[in-house]
């Protein structure tokens, strides 16, 4: 949809932006949509470092996989077993290559951190991502040790213990039969793959509410709140709030481009806020409360900029430039934990104008709720 929606929202929309943090209520409903018909599922997803999805699998989905299992690899990851000592098929595996789970696929270890500890149990000092592999207190057979576990699909891996080599010295014990071994070179299996996933960066003023919009985008995985285009590494809110280290408060945002497009969180971000305000928002003043878009490579550069030029005759401006800065992204420096998911958290209400945002992109919202306190 095109935005040549003639709205009067920037008015009332200016009017009634509460000045951040001084009402208890939000004062957005998403259209349409009420608690019966709430879809969570993007926000459930979890996704690694690495960039794998590691959302946990339901039961059913797992049994599905253990059945395909043999009796001996059944045994192992499902009831927590342990295989002879030295008898493991992949101990004295030397290839290059990556160790997934042999039930659901998600990569574990890497060649690379393999060690011959004489154990007799395959091990490794680090796992592939620490996202990947859950650890849990096991008091059995009158031991305390620490049990490993597939982040994905629950499956027993095997101990973990802090008397491996340097540099992290710990020792990852591991069943061969818990793994399935990739060699490097081979097709990696599409369910042992990094998701397809893209990040933006956004700046529109106070990032709670950005923040907060980006949120109900169905196809955006998750969203941080952050400092960013500043002159100083890790900077605090103290640091940047009266804008003179040059950061903007911005938002990262990681979406699966197959769900929605750059363009259309471009559009939605240009109607969310005020692209025309410069270096301010709302009621909040400063260099810190600039509007830009932070570019990840060509693409995301010339899409940025075509949307923003098409905008520039769009009614809703009444022929106001528009002033968001373009420009490549650098360093996004995640805020600190109180400033994240604060309008979920307190219900309060920021300077952006949802709805108009959400028509103009054409997008239907997840119509995720604040949590009251
Ligand atoms: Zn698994």
């Amino acid at each position: 949809m095109h935005p040549t929606i003639s709205i009067t929202l920037f008015a009332t929309a200016t009017a009634a932006v509460v000045a951040l943090g001084l009402t208890a209520a939000p004062n957005f409903n998403p259209p349409g949509r009420d608690a019966n018909t709430m879809t969570t599922s993007e926000s459930d997803r979890r996704i690694s470092a690495s960039g794998h999805d590691v959302t946990p699998l339901s039961r059913a989905r797992v049994e599905e996989l253990a059945s395909k299992l043999t009796p001996e690899q059944y045994r192992i990851t499902q009831k927590s077993g342990t295989e002879q000592a030295f008898c493991g098929t992949l101990l004295d595996n030397k290839k290059e290559g990556m160790y997934v789970c042999v039930v659901c696929g998600l990569p574990l270890f890497k060649s690379e951190h393999k060690f011959t500890s004489g154990t007799g149990w395959p091990s490794f000092f680090t796992p592939f991502d620490p996202d990947h592999v859950t650890e849990k207190a096991d008091e059995s057979f009158g031991m305390v040790r620490v049990e490993i576990e597939c982040a994905r699909c629950g499956s027993h891996l095997g101990h973990v213990f802090p008397d491996g080599p340097p540099p992290t010295g710990q020792r990852y014990c591991l069943n061969s039969e818990a793994l399935a071994f990739v060699e490097k070179g081979e097709e990696v299996p599409l369910e042992s793959r990094p998701m397809a996933i893209e990040t933006g960066y956004f700046a529109g003023g106070c990032f709670w509410g950005v923040e907060y919009g980006f949120q109900q985008i169905p196809g955006v995985i998750s969203v941080e709140s952050g400092y960013q285009q500043g002159r100083i590494d890790n900077p605090t809110y103290k640091q940047i709030c009266n804008g003179d280290t040059g950061h903007a408060e911005s938002v990262k945002v990681v979406f699966d481009p197959k769900k929605v497009s750059y363009e259309k969180l471009v559009r939605f971000f240009l109607f969310l806020h005020d692209p025309t305000q410069l270096n301010r928002q709302g009621p909040d003043f400063g260099t810190q409360y600039r509007s830009g878009i932070y570019t990840v490579g060509a693409e995301q550069q010339a899409v940025a900029s075509k949307v923003k030029a098409e905008l520039a005759t769009a009614a809703r401006f009444s022929g106001r430039k528009i002033v968001t800065e373009v420009e490549p992204a650098k360093t996004f420096w995640p805020a600190e934990d109180y400033h994240q998911d604060y309008i979920m958290k307190t219900g309060r209400s920021c300077h952006v104008d949802l709805p108009a945002a959400f028509q103009a992109a054409d997008i239907q919202p997840l119509g995720k709720t604040t949590k009251s306190k």
